[in-house]
């Protein structure tokens, strides 16, 4: 499958679309999921075009993995979270719906569930919590 160079997170890549930004380097993005699962989830991308992990190179990977872990960790210490699941979902059958490769990081406390999918948070909502995880970070 070709990468679409219109899909959403390729025009926030660009600015087109706004987001709650949490972080950038030279090979990744991080921002908010406007629809969380969990408070803090938030999602890691390249900055340059990967369709989903079956098409992403060994650099893209490379560098989304240091941040995933950078941001867990942040996450974590900014949620007093237990744990952290990540998620990645490629093609249709897979669960993906922007098909730019991402990441999922969301914090997790014990016995707590994950919220349902679909449900769009406040925006001051997610600013606050971006916030502790940049705080997190330094
Ligand atoms: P999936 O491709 O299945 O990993 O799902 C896409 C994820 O992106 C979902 O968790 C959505 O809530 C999230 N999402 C969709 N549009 C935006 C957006 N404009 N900003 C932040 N997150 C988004």
């Amino acid at each position: 499958m070709d990468y679409d160079s219109n899909n959403i997170f390729a025009r926030i890549l660009r600015g087109e679309l706004p987001c709650v930004e949490l972080y950038e380097d030279e090979g990744t993005y991080a921002f908010m999921d406007i629809m969380p699962r969990a408070d803090g989830h938030h999602l890691v991308i390249p900055k340059t075009a990967a369709r989903n992990i079956l098409d992403a190179s060994r650099d893209q990977l490379t560098a989304c993995m240091h941040t995933v872990q950078k941001l867990s960790r942040a996450a974590v210490r900014a949620f007093n979270a237990d744990g952290v699941t990540l998620q990645q979902f490629s093609e249709a059958a897979g669960g993906q719906e922007v098909f730019h490769l991402h990441f999922h990081i969301l914090p997790r406390r014990d016995g707590v569930e994950l919220r349902p999918p679909g449900i769009m948070a406040d925006t001051a909502v997610l600013r606050e919590q971006a916030t502790r995880i940049v705080d997190a970070l330094n």
